[in-house]
């Protein structure tokens, strides 16, 4: 299958910020999004798997938009946040954006979209309108959702045995898990991979998702997400 690249936007520092589209048009597509905090390659390593995968296929059936990576600087200069020091999934226009903010590495910006990638990533919603989303990031393991979508945790989490939650233990205002639901009315999954460690290479975290995942994009429970015109 080919997927064709389309630029959606520059980065602070002015590199291209790409985005995967499939060939068919359709009112609504699942987006994949990983590399929004810039220091976390699991999340940006198991989507370069997906696409590697999807590439092979002949069809998916599922109309998709891949950002492999959207925080490029910080993911260059290997940090969480962008080259203006903000954490991009913490900018978003959400009625809980706050100012304040705990640590330095959860810096919200100065107003809520004030980062250029996630300007690019709002018209890309407006453009190509998501149904569902996925995005990858690391920390412990964990499959949060938010809005109607337990259904897709709970299927992924039968494979790799990550728990289930819809928050994951603070509040994340400005984050997409709150802005999509409520801007678009559209669930999110927030995947967490475990981090790397001495013991933990890249490839062992995509062996212990990738039964899990594939299964997932052939399964019902998301085709059937797309396939029904009344969902
Ligand atoms: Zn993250």
């Amino acid at each position: 299958m080919i997927l064709s690249e389309i630029k959606i936007g520059k980065s602070v520092e002015g590199k291209d910020i790409r985005a995967l589209k499939t060939k068919e048009k359709s009112p609504k597509y699942l987006y994949l999004l990983a590399g929004v905090h810039g220091d976390e390659v699991e999340g940006v390593y198991v989507l370069q798997q997906i696409i590697d995968w999807i590439e092979l296929l002949e069809t998916l059936g599922i109309p998709l938009i891949i950002i492999p990576i959207l925080n490029l600087d910080g993911y260059c200069a290997g940090t969480r946040v962008n080259a203006h020091g903000v954490d991009l999934n913490r900018n978003l226009p959400t009625s809980d954006w706050m100012a304040e903010f705990s640590e330095q590495q959860f810096h919200p910006g100065p107003k809520p979209l004030s980062e250029p990638e996630n300007e690019a990533l709002v018209k890309l919603f407006e453009q190509y309108p998501p149904k569902f989303m996925i995005s990858f990031h690391s920390w412990r393991p964990l499959l949060n959702y938010n809005g109607e979508c337990k259904d897709v945790a709970d299927f992924i989490s039968q494979f790799n045995k990550y728990p289930v939650a819809d928050n994951i233990g603070y509040s994340t205002p400005g984050s997409l898990g709150k802005y999509l639901p409520e801007k678009h009315d559209v669930p999110v999954i927030t995947f967490e991979f475990p981090k790397l460690k001495k013991n933990k290479s890249l490839k062992d975290i995509w062996d212990e998702n990738k039964v899990g995942l594939l299964k997932l994009f052939t399964s019902e429970i998301l085709l059937g997400k797309f396939n029904n015109p009344q969902s």
